[in-house]
């Protein structure tokens, strides 16, 4: 039903009401690639480039060495594994070309100087494309780094629990959404133990870490954890006491509370920009100075955990990439000269009290078969304090995924939807 993977974003978004603005033009989307045929080809010895002429009128440049290299041919490549056989070793870097030329199946066909032939297909070519466009929309088509910011007004995109796990146009929905937006609520799982386990089986497999395969926040006598306590929890991120914090997360609601107990979630990335904006100084402090994180404890097993993060990772382009953001778990070792703790709380605080302003925070209050799923890279999300029925303690599970084994769920059920991209 939907000609492309923006018409099902699009069709998500209306789908679920979304009432904040888009940040993004769609106009940078990727787009399905049409058949496309060729003009003309020829090699530029000169420069070692293989130049394609489209019919559309386009041109693309292909240097020699990156061609050889790239062979397709049985003896270059492992057509079950799709990998590389040809070594290094073995590759000229300097390599010439014999001839080339479009065959009548209008593939480029190349003969090399030792007389090995490789041949390509144009649609393969024209996806990789060297020109910056054709690269972006590459890049755009498997890493979905595009996001949509929200404040407030954001309405949480739901999708149905069974459907996810049942239908692939349900589960891409599902995970376009937490990759564009950062949130999604799965309605309709039953209330009782195992479900956040089965939605990581949908993904592939879960994040196992010091809490265990999937984690029971509930109000604990010797908490090892503030979240298994019944007061506040201020906005963070989960486990910035590891270098490599878990991507995603589940937590699925069994009990709720009596009374309190609502969640709160704000755009870290969203939050960042702000803070970059209006306090550009205090935005270089957190991008640049590395904070230490702890964590001590027995749980899964026991643990002695240090890390140093900075609050807020970039990109080498100085995109945020990351927030690493607990206050719990900050470390009192502070690995800052003098002169530097004081402009480092300021930072911190700045960026504290943009997310904690009114109109960034979304709130809502899970019920009994409820599962949230967040980028927990992105999110910083927090409760209110809250009191239990005497009878039944409230009590969530939760579970850690990470961005890779979601994203390559994510590109297998698009290529199930809308066929090989
Ligand atoms: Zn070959």
């Amino acid at each position: 039903p939907f000609s492309s993977l923006w018409g099902l974003v699009y069709e998500c978004y209306k789908a679920t009401c979304f009432s904040f603005p888009l940040h993004q033009t769609l106009g940078s989307a990727p787009m399905p690639v049409a058949s496309h045929s060729m003009r003309h080809v020829r090699a530029l010895d000169e420069e070692r480039l293989m130049e394609v002429e489209w019919e559309d009128g386009g041109q693309s440049l292909y240097p020699f060495t990156w061609l050889r290299d790239n062979c397709q041919c049985p003896h270059c490549t492992l057509r079950s594994a799709e990998a590389r056989l040809l070594l290094m070793a073995d590759l000229d870097i300097h390599t010439g070309m014999d001839s080339v030329e479009v065959t009548k199946d209008s593939k480029v066909s190349i003969v090399w100087p030792d007389q090995h032939m490789s041949v390509f297909d144009a649609e393969w070519l024209k996806k990789r494309c060297f020109s910056d466009a054709a690269r972006q929309a590459m890049q755009e088509e498997l890493f979905l780094n595009e996001r949509y910011y929200w404040d407030a007004t954001l309405r949480i995109p739901q999708v149905d629990f069974q459907e996810v796990l049942h239908d692939d146009g349900a589960a891409l929905a599902w995970l376009l959404a937490l990759r564009r937006v950062g949130i999604v609520h799965l309605k309709g799982a039953p209330a009782e133990q195992g479900q956040v386990a089965r939605l990581a089986e949908r993904i592939g497999y879960l994040r196992l870490t010091f809490y265990g395969h999937t984690w029971q926040v509930q109000d604990k006598s010797m908490a090892n954890n503030v979240a298994y306590t019944s007061g506040k929890l201020s906005l963070h991120t989960d486990y910035p006491a590891l270098h490599f914090a878990p991507g995603v997360q589940f937590l699925h609601c069994i009990n709720q509370a009596k009374e309190g107990g609502e969640s709160e979630v704000v755009d870290g990335f969203h939050m960042a920009e702000q803070l970059q904006r209006e306090d550009p100084e205090a935005f270089r402090t957190l991008t640049s100075l590395r904070v230490d994180f702890t964590d001590t404890g027995t749980d899964y097993c026991d643990f002695m955990l240090q890390s140093k993060n900075r609050i807020i990772d970039v990109d080498s382009e100085g995109k945020v990439t990351k927030i690493n953001y607990n206050n719990a778990t900050r470390d009192s070792v502070l690995d800052l000269p003098l002169h530097q703790v004081q402009p480092f709380y300021r930072a911190l605080k700045a960026y504290v009290d943009i997310m904690n302003r009114p109109e960034n925070v979304v709130t809502y209050t899970m019920k009994p078969g409820d599962i949230v799923t967040f980028d927990n890279w992105r999110l910083l999300h927090g409760r209110k304090s809250y009191i239990s029925r005497p009878d039944r303690l409230r009590h969530l599970e939760g579970a850690y995924l990470d961005w890779d084994e979601v994203m390559s769920r994510l590109r297998i059920v698009r290529r199930n939807v809308h066929g090989d991209a």
